[in-house]
Order: structure tokens, then C-alpha cells, then sequence
């Protein structure tokens, strides 16, 4: 088991990306807090997996919100123990192009990818530091933390922050053993993407099945989507990376959407 007893505390976990990690994790081990805006959905999520036998634990968080954030990392450590990983995975999509873009929207895409990220990088850092046992902060970009597309301008621009992000806590974390990545992946077929079908094809007058062979998938190598077990194999190998070789570094699962 690669992660066995380690504590792990991953945001949007109820749900497609962020909960196949936490399937994953318990697997190799990992005691889980599922840390969500759904608290049942966080809950049922937690229950499927102490089914398996690994401690798992339902938080309802809103990661925008400093106080609800330290009190659910708060709450995990009590009950489990130090934090040993952060998924900083939660968030939303919201498209349309810059023109017609509500300011309130744009603010609240960078509250939860942000904001988010911060607030949960600040809570699990203090932990992680106060331990001695060091951790791995894990943040889920995207391809478009190093591309753009049209009428994700908010998307791609915290996308982008977070690599930032990303390699401060890497510099700052190294004396604590504390490392830092970002994932990076191309389409898969969550819920947050099967919401943006139809608002695509409305908005570009395409139809829903154009918006899938020739707006998402046309650069990959394979028209393929991405899935969940690809993108948590990969936050499995950051979480698991045992020195401060592999730090402040984003790795892009994109089915050759993007090459660098
Ligand atoms: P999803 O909609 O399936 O899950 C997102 C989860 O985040 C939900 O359970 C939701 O309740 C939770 N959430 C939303 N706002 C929150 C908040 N303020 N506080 C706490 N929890 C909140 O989405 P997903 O596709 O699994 O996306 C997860 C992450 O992966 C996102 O950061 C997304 O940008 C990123 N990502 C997704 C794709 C994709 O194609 N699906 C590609 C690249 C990156």
C-alpha cells in the first residue's frame, strides 16, 4: 500500500474527479476526509468507502469561506490525525466570452479555484508543518493552466494562478518536506462537463456531439476523454513521490491535448 495511514483531505471529493481519488487513495491505504459544499453527497461518499475498511469522514465545506475551511480541517485532524496530502480539487465552470461576462461570475470563479486553493493550502500547510511528517500538495489544474479556449476566461486564468501557487508552496514547503504539483487534465466526463455540452453548442450553434469530436476532443491524439482513474493515477504518483525531486512541477493528462 502506498499510502497507508496517511491523511489525506481532498476538496470536491463528493463528486466525479476529486471522489475517484479518494476511491483510489482509500485503496492504497489513506484515511480520507471527503471535504465538500455537499455534505450528504460527502457523506454518502465517505460511507461507500469505509465500506472497504479505511476511516473516512464527510466534511461540509464551502472552500471560499476562511472560517468554514479551518474548521473542517480542524475537524479532520481531530479525528484523524495530522494532514498528510491536500487535493485542492473543488470547483465550477461558468462560460461565456469576455464581453458578456458578469463581474459576480468572474468573482466567483476565482473564489473557488483561488481563493479555494489558498485557504485550504493555508489550514493543511499549518498541519503539515506543525507534524514534522511533511505532505504533498496536490492542486487540480487543467490543460488550461497552460492553454487557452474561448469563453473560459475566469477558468483559465485561475487555472494559470494556480501554478503560481503552486511553486510558492513548493520553494516555502521544501525545509518542512512538504512538496507541491499540478495536475493538469484534459476532458472528462464529469458532471462539470456534461453541463458544459449544452451550453457549448447553444452558444457556438454547433451541435452537442460537434462540441465533443470538434471543440474538446479535436487536438487530442486519440479523440479520447480523459477519466477519472487516469487523472487520480497520477495525483496517486505525486501524493506517493517520496523526496523534494518531484516539486513544483504540473503534469498535463490530456490524451496529447497539449504537449510541453
Ligand atoms: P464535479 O462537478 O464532478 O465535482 C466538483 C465538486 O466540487 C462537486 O462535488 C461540488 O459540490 C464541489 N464544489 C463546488 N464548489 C465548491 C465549493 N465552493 N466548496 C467545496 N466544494 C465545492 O467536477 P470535476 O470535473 O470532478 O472537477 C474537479 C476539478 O477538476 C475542478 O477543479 C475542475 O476544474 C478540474 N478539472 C476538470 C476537468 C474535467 O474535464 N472534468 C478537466 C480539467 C480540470
Amino acid at each position: 500500500m502506498l499510502l497507508k495511514d496517511k491523511v489525506a483531505y481532498i476538496t470536491g471529493a463528493a463528486s466525479g474527479i476529486g471522489r475517484e481519488i479518494a476511491i483510489v487513495f482509500a485503496r492504497e491505504g489513506a484515511k480520507i476526509v471527503v471535504a465538500d459544499l455537499n455534505k450528504a453527497a460527502a457523506d454518502a461518499t465517505a460511507a461507500e468507502i469505509a465500506k472497504g475498511g479505511t476511516q473516512a469522514m464527510g466534511v461540509g465545506v464551502d472552500v471560499t469561506d476562511e472560517a468554514q475551511v479551518d474548521a473542517s480541517v480542524k475537524a479532520a485532524t481531530d479525528a484523524m490525525g495530522p494532514i498528510d496530502i491536500l487535493i485542492s480539487n473543488a470547483g465550477i465552470q461558468i462560460v461565456h466570452p469576455v464581453e458578456e461576462f458578469a463581474f459576480s461570475d468572474w468573482k466567483k470563479m476565482l473564489a473557488i479555484h483561488l481563493d479555494g486553493a489558498f485557504l485550504t493550502t493555508r489550514a493543511c500547510l499549518k498541519s503539515m508543518y506543525a507534524s514534522g511528517r511533511g505532505g504533498s500538495v496536490i492542486y487540480m489544474g487543467s490543460v488550461h493552466s497552460k492553454e487557452a479556449s474561448v469563453l473560459k476566461a475566469p477558468y483559465v486564468t485561475a487555472k494559470h494562478g494556480l501554478i503560481g501557487l503552486c511553486k510558492v508552496v513548493a520553494k516555502e514547503g521544501a525545509k518542512h518536506n512538504v512538496r507541491a504539483n499540478v495536475i493538469c487534465p484534459g476532458f472528462v466526463r464529469t458532471p462539470l462537463v456534461d453541463k458544459q455540452i449544452p451550453e457549448q453548442a447553444k452558444t457556438l450553434g454547433i451541435t452537442e456531439a460537434q462540441v465533443i469530436k470538434d471543440v474538446m476532443l479535436k487536438e487530442t491524439v486519440d479523440g479520447e476523454f480523459t477519466t477519472t482513474d487516469d487523472v487520480a493515477q497520477v495525483a496517486l504518483m505525486f501524493a506517493s513521490f517520496p523526496t523534494n525531486a518531484l516539486t513544483g512541477q504540473s503534469m498535463v493528462v490530456s490524451h496529447g491535448w497539449f504537449m510541453q
